[in-house]
């Protein structure tokens, strides 16, 4: 699977080894962990938070409704769905943001939740959309994951 993508120019998968130049590491041939990820003005929003997971840095974002607004970290392990930082009341409609310069994420359709929407995360400063982690913008949604080939992309992408 993602070992294949290892020669890939925009993304680097590196096994094991972490460096500095890895977007995703595949961690003893089974996690994938996100080490860098954008918003569409190229800010990194890994490692501007203050979260630790299991040793790696979060996905740091914004999130607000019309009540109040804080800061998440999303765990950079693909599958695992733990966050910490700010909460909502489960379902609430939430804008996802960039910490640094306060931009939505783009839409990219509907999620497969009652109500909900995925917004894009880049995970190269290239800003390509092959390379992408998706959150649903209804609070406690589960579908939310790292995506890493359109495949699976429109495999869970609810087709309007
Ligand atoms: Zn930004
Ligand atoms: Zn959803």
């Amino acid at each position: 699977m993602a070992k294949d993508k290892s020669e890939n120019e925009d993304l680097n998968i590196l096994k094991e080894n972490i460096s500095k130049d890895g977007k995703i590491i595949l961690k003893d041939d089974v996690y994938i962990i996100v080490t860098q990820a954008f918003c569409p003005n190229g800010h990194n929003l890994v490692g501007c938070g203050k979260e630790d997971f299991d040793g790696y840095p979060g996905i740091c974002v914004k999130v607000a409704n019309d009540e109040k607004e804080g800061m998440l970290e999303l765990s950079p392990f693909q599958g695992d769905h733990s966050k910490r930082g700010v909460t909502f009341p489960q379902g609430t409609k939430v804008k996802i943001k960039c910490p640094t310069c306060g931009v939505e994420f783009p839409v990219v359709g509907r999620c497969k939740c009652e109500d909900g929407h995925l917004h894009k995360i880049y995970l190269n400063p290239k800003l390509n959309d092959a390379h992408m982690i998706v959150v649903c913008d209804a609070w406690g949604c589960y579908f939310s994951r790292l995506i890493d080939d359109n495949e699976l992309f429109s495999e869970f992408i609810d087709e309007e």
